[in-house]
Formats: structure tokens, C-alpha cells, sequence
């Protein structure tokens, strides 16, 4: 077993013996007994084709590439979510955002790793899309990092948490039209050369909406010398479900 392995085997080693003398309750539905359940991972509802080759996005049309991407097409390579944004997922970012709770963020990392896994994608490095320092003084922690981390240690890749920054503080993408969130976050984002320079990147995000902020932090990594930059969130929100 490698070092990187055995810390990983020991991390998880650690998190179930804890389970043992505490038992949790799981993070979708709240039920005792696991920090995620074997009913909640067979609810969650899985971005299928046919989506865009490009952002992830279900489409409904033969193309490859959606119609917002042909007419502006993102920064990243590609980027691809897990889950459609509703129950039991949603509860369990929810949990993560506001409760952090370390060890769903853990529980959810070995299921998503396996779709992060399924995409063969040629990744050395994960990189969390950071949040606003205002909105970190507040919480205290970013909820991504929660899950990106432990997906690190599974998929034995270099975690750089703190290569990017925010320029600025952003107001937040809810409630705001594509055009809206691209402006908003348009040269948001700053990355460390030394950091990702001819490193193939991983950006990691909890939701997407258009993708418009895992596109500015890709064109942030772009321009610190990131030889490519793929992207992933564990859910989408998407605004019509019957696409899926
Ligand atoms: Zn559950
Ligand atoms: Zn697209």
C-alpha cells in the first residue's frame, strides 16, 4: 500500500469508528445510522444524456454543444455535475453549507468519486472554487473544500485550496439571468502561478447554475499557465426538470 493510500484507508478508518461510537444521522433524509444512506444514494436523481459536451447541461436538441455555448463558449474544457439539485441532495449541500458536517462531506466524497473516476478525465490536481473572503469570515469555512478534500485523498491527487482567491467579493448568482452571472463574475478570480502552472486542473464546485463562475475561475487558471482545466459539482440546478 502506497503512503498516499494508507493515509486514505487510515482517514476512512477513523471516520467509521467514529460512526460506531456516535451513530449520525443521515444527511438526506435525516434517517439514524449512516452519515448518507443506501435510500438516499439510490434517490438521487443523476444528469443523464443527452447534455451538452461542453457545460453538462440536458438538452433536449441532437447537438453536441448547447446554444449557449456555441454563442459563448465557457473557459473550462468541460464540465460535468452529478446530480440533479433537489432532495436528498440538496438537504445534504444544505448540511454542509451551513452545519459543517465534516463527515457527510466525507460520506458523499467515496460516491462521488466514483463519478469523478467514471470520467477518465487526465487530472494531477483538485482545486475548490473559493468563496468570497467576506462570505469566509462569516462562515468560517468553505463548504466545498468539505467534499473536494476527502475526493483528493480518494483519487490520490494534489488538494491546492488555496490557489484561487477572489478578487472582489461578488454578490450572490441567485435570483440573477445568465447575463447577469456571467458580468457579476467576470474577472472575479485570481490563481497562483506557482501553483498551476502546467498542472492539469480539477475545479470542484458544490452547484452550478450556467457554469459562469467555474468559467471565471477557469480563465484565472488559464492565465496562471493551468496546461487544462476541467470542471465538476456534485449537483446542477436546472431550470426545467422535465429535461431530465
Ligand atoms: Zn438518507
Ligand atoms: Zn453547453
Amino acid at each position: 500500500m502506497t503512503d498516499s493510500r494508507r493515509s486514505y484507508f487510515l482517514y476512512r478508518l477513523i471516520w467509521t469508528s467514529l460512526d460506531f461510537l456516535f451513530p449520525p444521522n443521515c444527511g438526506g433524509c435525516g434517517k439514524p445510522g449512516s452519515r448518507w444512506c443506501a435510500e438516499c444514494q439510490q434517490n438521487i436523481v443523476l444528469i443523464s444524456k443527452p447534455y451538452c459536451t461542453v457545460c453538462g447541461n440536458p438538452i433536449r436538441t441532437n447537438a453536441n454543444v448547447c446554444r449557449d455555448c456555441q454563442i459563448d463558449r465557457p473557459c473550462f474544457r468541460v464540465l460535468r455535475s452529478w446530480s440533479v439539485f433537489e432532495t436528498p441532495i440538496r438537504n445534504a449541500l444544505h448540511r454542509l453549507k451551513y452545519r459543517q458536517d465534516i463527515g457527510l462531506g466525507d460520506a458523499l466524497a467515496v460516491q462521488f468519486s466514483g463519478f469523478v473516476s467514471s470520467l477518465k478525465w487526465p487530472i494531477d490536481t483538485i482545486v475548490p472554487v473559493p468563496l468570497g473572503q467576506k462570505r469566509l469570515n462569516e462562515r468560517g469555512y468553505n463548504q466545498v473544500g468539505l467534499i473536494a478534500r476527502p475526493l483528493s485523498l480518494s483519487m490520490n491527487l494534489t488538494y491546492a485550496p488555496n490557489v484561487l482567491s477572489r478578487e472582489r467579493d461578488t454578490r450572490s448568482q441567485v435570483g440573477l439571468t445568465k447575463l447577469e452571472r456571467h458580468k457579476n463574475v467576470r474577472g472575479a478570480f485570481i490563481a497562483k502561478r506557482s501553483r498551476v502552472n502546467n498542472h492539469v486542473v480539477l475545479l470542484v464546485d458544490d452547484v452550478a447554475t450556467t457554469g459562469s463562475t467555474l468559467s471565471s475561475c477557469a480563465e484565472a487558471l488559464y492565465a496562471a499557465g493551468a496546461q487544462d482545466v476541467f470542471a465538476v459539482t456534485v449537483a446542477r440546478a436546472l431550470a426545467h426538470h422535465s429535461l431530465v
